[in-house]
């Protein structure tokens, strides 16, 4: 592993891709215009990204469409396109490191994440996408004996994949395995922050074996690329992965054009219940402090509200503030660091704006809690207690290493509390009894509910949100049918 000498010194020697990628090649913007890429930590601008726009999408449109229709993905061979998704995965655990530093130098996410988590993650997806084409079957339906139906998933066309900055890597894989495990092609609009790893992941996709087309990324602003994607009548099914107010824009872009399928996986504010048979509250201080502090809490399942039963909450909260002692805020470039910047100015000013309201209506800060200014947008863990269930902090995603507690009476009280958001992504539980897990998890109004743990996933399972939350899932088989549509063929054999 390096240290951070090492990877300052390759940080600035670094030269990324930056154009939009079409067809196979990077090109410049139509317009000609650039936007920059800014490393968070140090707010060092470290490349001009071209700024896609309603042209570029159409030739992006243009290239998928070609390729999807001249069959040369969509009916290549199960094994032809297997060893492709396989070849590419092997070619991503090759560029690791780079990968990771970009997107280090793109978000200010911690290296040693960006290495263990990200980059391990988006070769995973792509590894597993890979090898359910040749392990997925179809169906025939029972039919009297004179005919036979099969059922049959058939790909959509052309694939628009608008996804968010928090985890760039891991977002556009979950949309990239299962739209080219089906056939698809794919148009990925990476958010403004965050364009720079998955234009290196698309041309390693081409040496990997894509044919040119199957992939193309335009970066760009999201009212300008976005919106043409979203609008585009040659795009068949729009995945979205970002906030709520943008999932909405969404519906009604495709209500506008061509009535394409959405699915829309969005914001959260999860809660962690914590109620006063948890034998281990060690762990539990510990998780809960991961499940917000981890990606400086910009993570759309952070578990945001901390919903304990009164008795054990002082104990709670010192175990947590023990924990963090060691808990180290700092650059990202560090391997040791645990917990870098925010994105961008404007993420850290909406966090300060949050931290405005502390006091109003009674509330206290437990620890942190300091606003941060300038180009300073290291922000430290912070736990605000004496919070009301309706006001703004319990129930807005502040999006940042920002934790409220909320008390609860009892576990009829917690699940109250536990659903009494907009939200319903994910929600976890600490209990010893497994008969009380299993009641409050079929009780509580999320998709996905972890007992005595926080944030564990994987591709095999789905993820994605209840309410306003999102609706459909991203991740596991189920994800194949998102970018599939079925055929019914039905014979007569009289
Ligand atoms: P955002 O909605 O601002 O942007 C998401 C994407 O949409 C970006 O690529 C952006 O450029 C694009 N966009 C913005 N305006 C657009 C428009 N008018 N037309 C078309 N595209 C447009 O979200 P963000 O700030 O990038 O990400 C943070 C949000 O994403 C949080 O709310 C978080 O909870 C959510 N998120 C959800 C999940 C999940 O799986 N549920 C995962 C990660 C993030």
């Amino acid at each position: 592993m390096q240290d951070l000498a090492a990877w300052t010194e390759r940080s600035k020697s670094i030269s990324p891709h930056s154009q939009i990628f079409i067809n196979g090649e990077f090109t410049t913007a139509a317009s000609g215009k650039t936007f920059e890429s800014i490393f968070p930590a140090e707010n060092r601008v470290i490349a001009q990204i071209a700024a896609g726009d309603v042209e570029d999408v159409n030739r992006a449109v243009t290239s998928a469409s070609q390729a999807f229709e001249s069959g040369i993905w969509r009916d290549a061979s199960p094994r032809v396109k297997k060893s492709v998704m396989l070849k590419w995965a092997d070619l991503i655990r090759d560029h690791q490191e780079e990968l990771a530093l970009l997107e280090t130098l793109d978000v200010g996410k911690p290296i040693s994440d960006s290495m263990s988590v990200d980059s391990a993650s988006l070769a995973r997806v792509i590894q597993w996408y890979g090898e359910t084409i040749d392990k997925t079957y179809d169906e025939i339906a029972p039919t009297p004996k004179s005919a036979i139906a099969l059922v049959t998933r058939e790909p959509l066309g052309v694939v628009g994949a608008i996804v968010p900055w928090n985890y760039p890597m891991i977002i556009s894989s979950w949309k990239i395995g299962p739209a080219l495990a089906m056939g698809n092609s794919i148009v990925v609009k990476p958010a403004e922050n965050s364009s720079l790893s998955i234009l290196l992941i698309a041309r390693l996709g081409i040496e990997a074996g894509l044919p040119p087309g199957v992939l193309n990324v335009v970066p760009g602003l999201g009212a300008e690329a976005g919106q043409a994607l979203a609008r585009h009548m040659g795009v068949a099914k729009l995945a979205f992965t970002g906030s709520g107010p943008t999932g909405r824009k969404m519906m009604q872009y495709a209500a506008e054009s061509n009535l394409k399928q959405v699915s829309l996986e969005l914001g959260g504010k999860s809660p962690q219940i914590v109620l006063k048979d948890c034998v281990d509250l060690d762990a539990a201080a510990q998780s809960i402090a991961w499940g917000i502090y981890y990606n400086s809490g910009q993570t759309c399942n952070a578990g945001s509200r901390l919903i304990v039963e009164k008795e054990i909450k002082a104990e709670l909260f010192s175990k947590i503030e023990k924990f963090l002692e060691n808990f180290k805020v700092g650059n990202p470039l560090d391997p040791t660091t645990q917990m870098g910047p925010l994105v961008s100015k404007p993420q850290r000013d909406r966090v300060n704006s949050y931290l405005d309201l502390i006091g109003v209506d009674g509330e206290q800060i437990v620890f942190g809690g300091k606003k941060t200014y300038g180009d300073d947008l290291f922000m430290m863990p912070t736990l605000i207690d004496n919070v009301k269930h309706n006001s703004r902090l319990s129930q807005d995603e502040i999006f940042g290493p920002v934790l409220v507690a909320i008390d609860a009476r009892d576990e009829a009280h917690a699940i109250e509390l536990a659903n009494g958001t907009e939200y319903g992504l994910a929600a976890s539980v600490w209990t010893n009894n497994v008969g009380k897990a299993h009641r409050i998890a079929k009780q509580l109004r999320a998709g996905t509910v972890w007992i005595n743990t926080f944030d564990a996933l994987d591709v095999i399972t789905p993820f994605g949100g209840f309410k306003s939350s999102g609706s459909g899932r991203d991740k596991s088989l189920h994800a194949l049918s998102a970018y599939s549509q079925l055929k019914t063929t039905w014979i007569d054999l009289s």
